[in-house]
């Protein structure tokens, strides 16, 4: 990029600045949702990249022209679609960042910022939470935090893990069965009322996945969940794998947590817990009631890009013990070892893609400049 192009961007960032700060402040004027029909934007723009670069002038133009007739505001204080997905100032900036910086840390030496952020972020946040010590890097255990991209994701990485050490465990009981003789054998268990993402992580880990009933308040409970598993047992299979939700998506409910987890615990299974849309709840004291029991999970997950001031995509996930999925995807090709290995996550072992962004950066403009005292009144007014 010669001198006279940078300085071209420089004018383009500037506007693009001043549109973004202009489109959110007057965001509650515009229709919240679009009158397109499908299809509506091909006809807008020519059917080929250009030969010649445009004008940033006339890509500035075409964002009124061509984008925002077509786009849905998430943040309209008149959107009440879906959830609320959260943005800030600080977010927004943090990934301007993130996007100049533009690293792949997919292991320490990839982008060393990147790693030690994350790590130190998902103990500030952990201790936010009031999770306990053992989820948290600084408590000089296993344990610790990663970002992933969606809860989905997290649902997924932990039923992986919780697949690998499964097999590990049956292995050692019966050491001529294969991973091909259990797979087939194995169960795992969330409630009727889990998010659509839980089912289809048992679709994509190519294992089956029981939905249990739940009591009339929306719960699941644990001798529902204990008399499932008998039954299984009974039936020749192997249960692994329980997912309880925090903050249900058709309710909102909260499953008893301390009963779930004291059948998982008793039985050997590993306990995710779904607190996507929820768990920034936990930031206030006075809501914690609704985690008791979070001691006896193994992986538990929330979405700050949910309710946290934080724009998407961010979910944080933190495991008591991620070695199991460290060795579950663990493949170290030769180009992507280093010297510093083990002594940092390399947290490509800790997510499915290799790839990752500086996401945690976020977490700290947001963290930082943001009061804490604006959660709680926001926390207070949507829970109310
Ligand atoms: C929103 C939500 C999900 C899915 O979240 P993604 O981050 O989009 O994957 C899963 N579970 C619950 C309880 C949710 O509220």
């Amino acid at each position: 990029m010669d001198a006279m192009e940078a300085n071209q961007f420089r004018e383009f960032g500037k506007e693009m600045i001043d549109y973004v700060a202009n489109y959110l402040e007057n965001i509650r004027e515009r229709r919240v949702l679009p009158t397109v029909e499908p299809g509506y934007l091909r006809p807008l723009i020519p059917s080929q990249a250009p030969e010649k670069p445009d004008k940033w002038q006339d890509v500035m133009k075409d964002i009124e022209r061509v984008i925002m007739p077509g786009v849905t505001h998430w943040h309209s204080p008149k959107f009440h679609a879906y959830f609320p997905t959260s943005n800030s100032y600080p977010a927004i900036v943090a990934d301007i960042l993130s996007d100049g910086i533009a690293c792949i840390g997919f292991s320490w030496i990839a982008s060393p910022a990147c790693t030690e952020l994350e790590v130190v972020m998902l103990d500030w946040l952990g201790k936010m939470l009031d999770l306990p010590e053992e989820f948290l890097a600084c408590s000089g255990g296993k344990g610790g935090g990663v970002i992933q991209g969606t809860a989905s994701e997290a649902t997924l990485v932990a039923l992986l893990g919780a697949k690998a050490r499964a097999i590990h465990l049956v292995k050692k009981e019966h050491p001529d069965w294969n991973d091909a003789d259990i797979t087939v054998k194995l169960v795992g268990y969330c409630s009727s009322q889990s998010h659509s993402s839980v089912e289809r992580a048992g679709l994509l880990g190519g294992v089956q996945l029981r939905a249990v009933p739940t009591d009339n308040a929306n719960k699941l409970r644990g001798d529902t969940l204990e008399k499932a598993i008998r039954e299984d047992r009974e039936a020749g299979l192997i249960p692994f794998y329980v997912v309880a939700t925090l903050g249900t998506t058709s309710s909102c409910t909260f499953d008893n947590l301390e009963e779930v987890g004291s059948v998982c615990n008793d039985n050997n299974l590993w306990l995710h817990v779904d607190a996507a849309y929820a768990g920034a709840a936990f930031v206030c004291p006075e809501y914690r009631y609704l985690m008791k029991g979070i001691e006896k999970a193994d992986s538990f997950d929330f979405n700050p890009h949910k309710w946290m001031l934080v724009n998407f995509d961010c979910s944080t996930m933190w495991l008591k013990d991620p070695s199991w999925l460290v060795n579950a995807f663990n493949v170290d090709p030769l180009y992507l070892k280093h010297d510093q290995q083990g002594s940092a996550p390399d947290y490509r072992h800790w997510q499915i893609p290799l790839g990752r962004r500086f996401r945690a950066l976020k977490l700290w403009f947001v963290l930082r400049l943001l009061e804490l005292k604006i959660y709680k009144s926001t926390y207070a007014n949507r829970l109310a």
